[in-house]
């Protein structure tokens, strides 16, 4: 039986993925059956690349930008997350073709303190997180305001996942009990920091919970902010964990090892 597994993107080199699923194999003592690697993958190449991926010994993958909407477009058959939110990060390669799914809503739900449940929630970005983090928390019944640099984009995701969009006036001056950075604000190198998004520190509080899918080295700075006024925090790298978590448990049907996921990652 195949049990190979990978993580496709473009570029791919920096993913944390490979060490922490090969730990999760060690915890479970499941290595010597199961493995992970990265593929880089440019975007022309993607189709034909995981049409071969099967008879190579592959369960499944693991996809990554820019590949999220193209694998959900390769697929025979979608989970319902993955066909509402219009992407999969996760492919499973059986007897039944290709299956596709989304563990990036069900990892965000995982990582969350409580049920979110009729929560004010702030969901800062309009790019492909921001849908499945959107996605999710509607799905669970809570009150979703989206902002957006470019406001249009909010617009659209909103009309069709649901939540209502907001200008950065309402975001800054907006109660919330829960904030999510979907954008890119805070990751190394991209130039984006806390201060262009529509957040006041001064108004981060005990009660509330600040959510980074943004991860670096060390704490990003909203991160430190939040946890410098008492907010309950969730940061990227338990993101990370909880959507490979959920994707392992798919491939291997297998509870995932989270104490050795996290360890992994938090060690790379
Ligand atoms: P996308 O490229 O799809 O979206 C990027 C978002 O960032 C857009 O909403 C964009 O706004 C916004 N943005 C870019 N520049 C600025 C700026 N100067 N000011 C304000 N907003 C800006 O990315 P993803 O949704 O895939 O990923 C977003 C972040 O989340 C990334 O940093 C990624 O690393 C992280 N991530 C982490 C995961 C984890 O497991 N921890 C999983 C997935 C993502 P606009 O529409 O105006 O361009």
């Amino acid at each position: 039986m195949s049990r190979r597994l990978a993580v496709l993107g473009h570029p791919v080199a920096h993913s944390l993925s490979p060490i922490m699923q090969t730990a999760a194999f060690e915890a479970l003592g499941i290595a010597g059956e199961w493995s992970y690697e990265a593929i880089d993958v440019a975007p022309e190449d993607f189709a034909g690349r995981v049409a071969a991926l099967p008879a190579e010994g592959f369960a499944g993958v693991n996809v990554t930008v820019p590949h999220k909407l193209a694998a959900l477009g390769l697929a025979d058959r979608a989970g319902a997350a993955a066909a509402a939110i219009g992407a999969a990060n996760v492919l499973v390669f059986d007897g039944e073709g290709i299956g596709a799914e989304n563990t990036d809503a069900a990892g965000f739900l995982a990582a969350l303190p409580g049920d979110p449940s009729g929560a004010r929630a702030l969901v800062l970005g309009a790019g492909g997180s921001a849908r499945a983090v959107v996605w999710a928390l509607v799905d669970r019944g809570a009150e979703v305001s989206v902002w957006n640099r470019t406001g249009a984009r909010a617009d659209e995701l909103t009309d069709e996942l649901g939540g209502t969009p907001i200008d950065a006036e309402q975001a800054a001056r907006g109660d919330f009990e829960l904030i999510v950075n979907c954008t890119t604000a805070g990751l190394p190198g991209s130039g984006v920091e806390l201060g262009d998004l529509p957040l006041d520190p001064d108004r981060f509080r005990p009660g509330q919970t600040v959510v980074d899918l943004v991860y670096g080295d060390g704490e990003t700075e909203l991160v430190g902010a939040a946890r410098r006024a008492g907010a309950e925090l969730v940061d990227g790298r338990e993101i990370l964990v909880r959507q490979g978590a959920a994707s392992l448990e798919i491939w291997t049907g297998l509870e995932p090892p989270l104490e050795a996921m996290r360890a992994a990652v938090s060690a790379a």
